[in-house]
């Protein structure tokens, strides 16, 4: 029995983009690939208000988040660090062999632009890591106000991870000044899983210029080579590609405006039924996740458990992530999801609850 998936990734794929992921093969330097490439990439400019280039890298998005920080990090880089993946992102940066401190703010809490102020005034960065939405913890930290500060320091190059908010809501990655912007697929894109996208500005194109061991397979000179030609530097997720085509025409077909007002009205709905029925929410209202929510466990409710129940009615439940586990459970509201859906799993969770009760 397929589950049906409410987990914060990855989610539901609309039959459709399964469908377009079974055209036909085409080889990725005949010119057909460069129109499929062309028409993606000027899309996903559109989609990110951003005329810089834009590039298909076949990974998940820990592959560009490694590569972003082989290409840009000269000197010393500043992880901010409020949830598992942006933990991670630090062990990352390390691994890479660069030099980096990790900022922490408690997991549930947002990165605030004081503490970047605070970090970067020191002037020992060249180069800082930002996750928009942490999806561990269903916080989303105040993107615009962090990016205010960071012009205060252009010798600072800003890597932001998209990967659970991009398309639901307004990013305009060059407004804001960010120099890589980088998220994958199978979360706020609803597509499988292999394919991440990111943005490099001029600067971060120039810096990488002057990092050493840039390695092959995320140099972002190479892309930027292979860009002219609307190609990849090796061969791509043709698939994915395919099913990116079509899911940005479905983006558009919805409408922009009308995306993020349902995942603003999905969020809401689900943060309403959280604290209607007992539970907590673990953000404080102004950096709740419009993507996922992640409620706290107050009424001790036993989740393994729930989400042993909800698996065998036909729904993939996240009971936590990490040392959360137990204690807060998530439910994702992204993609394609819409506002039936979720009435669908808390209509489940409510019998669950009530049956518990009696
Ligand atoms: C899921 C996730 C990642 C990791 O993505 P992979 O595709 O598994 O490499 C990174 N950042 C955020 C915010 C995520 O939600």
């Amino acid at each position: 029995m397929h589950k049906k998936l409410f987990i914060p990734g990855p989610i539901e794929i609309a039959p459709e983009i399964l469908n377009a992921m079974a055209t036909p093969m085409i080889g990725h330097r005949m010119p057909e690939y460069a129109h499929l490439h062309k028409g993606v990439t000027d899309k996903l400019k559109k989609l990110m208000f951003t005329e810089e280039r834009v590039f298909l890298a076949t990974s998940s998005a820990f592959g560009v988040m490694e590569g972003a920080v082989r290409n840009l990090v000269g000197k010393r880089c500043a992880n901010f660090c409020n949830g598992a993946f942006s933990d991670k992102w630090h062990n990352v940066t390390l691994a890479c062999g660069k030099e980096a401190d990790a900022f922490k703010a408690e997991w549930g809490e947002p990165i605030t632009p004081e503490m970047v102020d605070a970090a970067l005034a020191t002037g020992k960065y060249d180069s800082m890591t930002l996750i928009h939405n942490e999806t561990s913890t269903g916080v989303m930290s105040p993107l615009p106000e962090i990016a205010e500060v960071l012009r205060k320091y252009p010798e600072v190059l800003s890597i932001v991870d998209t990967v659970s908010s991009m398309s639901a809501l307004k990013i305009p990655v060059a407004d804001l000044g960010i120099d890589c912007c980088i998220f994958g697929v199978q979360k706020a894109f609803a597509l499988p899983p292999g394919l991440a996208v990111f943005s490099a500005s001029e600067r971060a194109l120039e810096r990488a210029k002057t990092v050493p061991g840039r390695g092959y397979y995320f140099d972002f000179l190479e892309f930027a080579a292979a860009d002219e030609k609307d190609n990849t530097p090796s061969t791509p997720c043709i698939s994915l590609i395919y099913a990116m085509d079509l899911q940005l025409d479905r983006i558009f077909a919805e409408g922009m405006e009308q995306r993020w007002q349902r995942h603003a009205d999905m969020a809401q709905f689900m943060r309403n039924w959280a604290q209607e029925h007992g539970f907590g929410l673990l953000a404080a209202p102004p950096y709740r996740s419009v993507t996922l929510t992640c409620a706290t466990n107050d009424r001790g409710v036993n989740l393994a458990q729930m989400k042993k129940q909800l698996g065998e009615r036909g729904f993939a439940f996240d009971d936590g992530y990490g040392k959360l586990k137990g204690k807060t459970f998530r439910v994702a509201h992204m993609g394609d999801m819409q506002l039936s859906d979720l009435k669908e799993i808390t209509a489940e969770m409510e019998q669950i609850l009530q049956a518990d009760k009696d």
